[in-house]
C-alpha cells in the first residue's frame, strides 16, 4: 500500500486543526486537501482520510468542492493498493496553471506550470545583454499572449510568480537589488501585474529554488534542507528549516552567496571582498572550456565530455578542484550554522560534484564540525533543474492553496471587473 512520507504526514497532521467557525475549518480542509494532491501530484482518496484524520464523507465532499472548482480531478483505482477497496486516485486539475518568470543575465525565461509542479510550456528567450525591467515586461507580455491564444478553454492562468535574481521586497515585490542584471528598486511586480492584469508575487530565484525542492524535489518530506543553486547571476540560496522556509526579519535569509569564503579575495557585486559567489563562478568554467556566448545551455555535458581526456583537460580540472575547495569553505559554516541533513545543490553547482566525485564530502568532512557534518547528505538536483520555474510558480498557487474558493471568487471578479472596465482594487502578495 502506498503511504505518504513520515515527515510529510506528521507535517500535515499537525496542520489540521479546527477552525475557529464551519466556514473557516472547510476553508482549512479544502487548502490541506488540494495542498496534499497539488504536492504529491495525486493521491488516493484513503490515503487523504489518513493524512488528515478526516472521515471518508467529509473526504468526499471537499473533493466534490475542488472538482467543482475545476482545481481537482477524480481518476481509475489506486492500483498499488494491495490490501482493502480499491481507493479513487485525486489528482491536480490540468485546467488551473501559474505562470513562472525568470529573467537572467543572458535569458528571460517563461513557463505555464500546472498544479502538482508541471511544466506544461516553456519559453527561453536568449537576450544579447541583461534586460531591463521595461524590457522584461514587454517580452513576458508578448511570449504570455502567445501561450494564451492556444490555451484550450478549460485551461487559465490563476496568477503569476516571479523569481528573480536578486532581493525583492517580500511585501510590494519591488526588485530592491539585482547587481547581475543592473536593477534597483525597480517595481517590476506592479508593472507586470498591470500589464497581464494577474495578480504577480515575486521572490528570489534561488529561495523560489529552495521551495521546490521541498515541495517535490530530493528534498520532499526533508524538514532542514540547504538549496543552493549556481547560476549566470551568481549563488543563491534557500533554507528550509524544521520544515518552514526561512525568511528572516525582513524577508531577505538565505544570501549564501555571500557567504565569506576568503579574505582579501574577489570583490563581489555586494561590496565585499571574497564572497562564495565571487570566488566561484560559472563564468570561469564556461571560459576554461572556451565556449562561446549563447552555447553555454550545454555547459554540464560539455565539461563532463572534455574531462574524458585528461592531459587535454588538466587547466579545466585545476578550475574545478579549486572550485570544490572553496564550495567546502562555503558549506562549511552553512552547515555549522543551520545543521541541515540535506545539501541540495543546483544549476552549475551540480558541475563540481560531478567532475569531483566524493571531493566535495571529503573537503567538508576536513572542515566543518564534526555533529553537524556527519548529518547532512549532499544530493544534486536534477541536470536542466526546473526548481526555480516550478518554485516561482508555488509563489503564484500559494494564495489559491491557502484558500482554494475564496480566491477563485476573487479572480472571476477581478476578471469581470477587467471585462467591464471597471477599476480593479489593487492586488497584494
Ligand atoms: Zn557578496
Amino acid at each position: 500500500m502506498t503511504s505518504l512520507p513520515p515527515e510529510r504526514s506528521r507535517r500535515i497532521l499537525t496542520g489540521t486543526n479546527l477552525g475557529n467557525n464551519r466556514d473557516s475549518t472547510r476553508q482549512h480542509n479544502l487548502s490541506t486537501v488540494l495542498g496534499l494532491v497539488h504536492s504529491l501530484s495525486g493521491v488516493s482518496r484513503s490515503q487523504l482520510t489518513r493524512a488528515t484524520g478526516l472521515n471518508r464523507s467529509t473526504i468526499a465532499a471537499l473533493v466534490a468542492e475542488l472538482v467543482q472548482l475545476g482545481l481537482v480531478v477524480e481518476s481509475d483505482l489506486d492500483q498499488a493498493q494491495q490490501y482493502g477497496r480499491p481507493s479513487i486516485m485525486i489528482q491536480p486539475s490540468p485546467g488551473a496553471l501559474a505562470l513562472a518568470v525568470n529573467p537572467d543575465v543572458d535569458v528571460v525565461t517563461v513557463a505555464l506550470v500546472s498544479l502538482g509542479g508541471h511544466i506544461v510550456n516553456a519559453v527561453r528567450f536568449h537576450t544579447v545583454r541583461a534586460p531591463s525591467a521595461a524590457e522584461v515586461v514587454n517580452i513576458v507580455s508578448a511570449i504570455y499572449a502567445g501561450m494564451r491564444t492556444s490555451l484550450p478553454a478549460h485551461q487559465r492562468v490563476v496568477g503569476v510568480g516571479l523569481a528573480i535574481p536578486g532581493l525583492v521586497d517580500p511585501v510590494g515585490g519591488t526588485v530592491i537589488d539585482a547587481p547581475h542584471l543592473g536593477w534597483r528598486d525597480e517595481p517590476l511586480a506592479a508593472r507586470l501585474s498591470e500589464a497581464l492584469k494577474l495578480p504577480v508575487i515575486a521572490a528570489n530565484d534561488a529561495v523560489a529554488g529552495a521551495r521546490a525542492q521541498a515541495t517535490f524535489g530530493a528534498g520532499c518530506g526533508v524538514s532542514d534542507l540547504v538549496y543552493l543553486y549556481g547560476g549566470a547571476s551568481g549563488i543563491g540560496g534557500g533554507v528550509i528549516s524544521g520544515g518552514r522556509l526561512i525568511h528572516g526579519s525582513s524577508g531577505f535569509a538565505g544570501q549564501l552567496g555571500h557567504t565569506h569564503v576568503r579574505t582579501g579575495g574577489v570583490r563581489c557585486t555586494c561590496g565585499s571582498n571574497g564572497c562564495l559567489e565571487a570566488e566561484i563562478t560559472r563564468e570561469e568554467l564556461i571560459a576554461a572550456v572556451d565556449l562561446p556566448h549563447g552555447e553555454t545551455e550545454n555547459l554540464e555535458e560539455v565539461i563532463m565530455e572534455r574531462l574524458q581526456d585528461q592531459v587535454q583537460s588538466s587547466d579545466l580540472r585545476e578550475v574545478i578542484d579549486r572550485q570544490v575547495q572553496v564550495l567546502a569553505v562555503g558549506l562549511k559554516s552553512v552547515v555549522n550554522l543551520l545543521n541541515p541533513s540535506m545539501v541540495v545543490l543546483g544549476g552549475f553547482l551540480r558541475i563540481l560534484v560531478r567532475a569531483a566525485p566524493g571531493a566535495l564530502s571529503e573537503a567538508l568532512s576536513t572542515t566543518a564540525t564534526r555533529g553537524p557534518r556527519e548529518n547532512v547528505s549532499i544530493e544534486l538536483a536534477p541536470l536542466g533543474d526546473d526548481s526555480i520555474l516550478v518554485g516561482a510558480a508555488e509563489l503564484a498557487f500559494e494564495p489559491l492553496i491557502r484558500d482554494p474558493a475564496g480566491f477563485l471568487r476573487l479572480r472571476t471578479a477581478v476578471v469581470e471587473a477587467v471585462h467591464n472596465e471597471i477599476p480593479v482594487p489593487a492586488q497584494t502578495a
